[in-house]
């Protein structure tokens, strides 16, 4: 089953296409961002300009860090209450566009950090644009938030379909100032989101073609990115991708994959995309005794095999600082076993495999 009800403007000038589709959303924006970069980007300026225009008011809450948190959500929450504001806008990363989803929801349905998961009390949410300037998540498409529960070091996702944008705004030139290690980290978990669309129980091949390309768009432009920042084709590239992976898991979910890259985060501060693709291989060779038919199909409409994708993996030099102990173990997989991504498993993943799994990362 395909659903994906997020209405897209993509490409240059994306906020100017999208003036009138952001301006039906509503008189006042509550605009949510991290701390830097909506500015760093120009996309904050882009839809100022455009708000300006409309006559949209707007209050600013510039308070998200990375991997956001329950407090965040709340205090976000609180500032929209506070704030006349009728609508939503999600700038940044994945994690201010997750934060400003949650904020949305905790906000519409009076919600307490202890329920900020409680998908069965979401009954409304306030319109949301979401206006990326990562390509990585995807989140501008998905109905997923991504929180980090810090009393417990946790970090999982909830998805609603109250969740979904009701638009997104994808402007490439928005991703032109991330540096290096941000492109390269939200890139790998764009391909991530791609391959999960395959991994997926709930995989759909309807969707292959996107998929398809989304992976070629990546392999193709991901080290242009990464030489020549500026390169506005390669970064163009790079936000299709994404936005494929984002409505590939709208539909599939993320899998092991991403469940096994969470602990990683939260005890070793490995950055998202990062801690799936120190696993990527692995990930790929476990799966890969049920899935033949449906990797033999991927890599010959990439035109390369299964070593020449791990020699180009490895050629991207990923590297995480891990201190991976039979403690850590002990504590990330039942964590991982219990995730909800797990439901979505090509075949039922053992606890003693997602131990091996860790065991095997350099
Ligand atoms: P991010 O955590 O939003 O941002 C990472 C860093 O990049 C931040 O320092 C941010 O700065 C900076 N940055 C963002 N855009 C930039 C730009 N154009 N120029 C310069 N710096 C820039 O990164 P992300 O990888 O996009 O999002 C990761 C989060 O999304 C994780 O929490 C992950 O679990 C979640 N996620 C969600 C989904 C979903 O479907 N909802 C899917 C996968 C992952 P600022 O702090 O100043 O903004
Ligand atoms: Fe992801």
């Amino acid at each position: 089953m395909i659903y994906n009800p997020t209405k897209i403007h993509f490409g240059e000038q994306a906020a100017r296409q999208a003036a009138d589709d952001l301006a039906s959303l509503g008189s006042r924006a509550f605009i949510v961002t991290g701390r830097q970069s909506a500015v760093q980007s120009g996309a904050l300026d882009s839809v100022l300009e455009v708000l300006r225009e409309k006559g949209v008011s707007w209050q600013i809450h510039a308070r998200i860090g990375e991997n956001p948190s329950l407090e965040m959500v709340l205090e976000g929450a609180q500032a929209l209450n506070a704030s006349e504001c009728d609508f939503v806008v999600g700038i940044g990363g994945g994690s201010p566009i997750d934060a400003a989803k949650a904020i949305a929801l905790a906000s519409a349905n009076d919600l307490a950090e202890s329920e900020l998961y409680r998908t069965d009390l979401f009954k409304r949410s306030l319109p949301l644009a979401a206006v990326p300037t990562t390509s990585g998540t995807g989140s501008e498409v998905t109905q997923y938030s991504v929180l980090t529960d810090r009393s417990r070091k946790r970090k999982a996702g909830f998805g609603s379909s109250l969740a979904f944008p009701a638009l997104a705004v994808c402007d490439p030139r928005h991703t032109l100032s991330m540096g290096a290690r941000e492109t390269l980290n939200t890139g790998i978990d764009a391909l991530s989101h791609l391959l999960e669309g395959i991994y997926s129980q709930k995989r759909e091949a309807l969707l292959y073609p996107l998929i398809y390309s989304g992976i070629k768009a990546i392999i193709r432009n991901l080290e242009k990115a990464l030489a020549q920042p500026g390169d506005l084709a390669a970064r163009s590239e790079m936000m299709r991708a994404a936005l494929y992976g984002g409505l590939a898991i709208s539909s599939t979910g993320t899998t092991l994959q991403h469940s096994l890259g969470y602990p990683l985060t939260s005890h070793f501060g490995v950055p998202h995309g990062l801690s799936n693709g120190i696993a990527m291989r692995q990930v790929m060779e476990l799966y890969s005794r049920a899935l033949r038919p449906e990797l033999d199909e991927l890599f010959h409409a990439l035109g390369m095999g299964s070593q020449d994708f791990y020699a180009w993996l490895d050629g991207l030099g990923m590297k995480a600082e891990l201190d991976i102990t039979e403690e850590f173990i002990a504590m990330a997989v039942p964590e991982v076993i219990g995730s909800r991504n797990m439901a979505n498993n090509p075949f039922a993943v053992s606890a003693e495999e997602v131990a091996e799994l860790y065991r095997s990362l350099p």
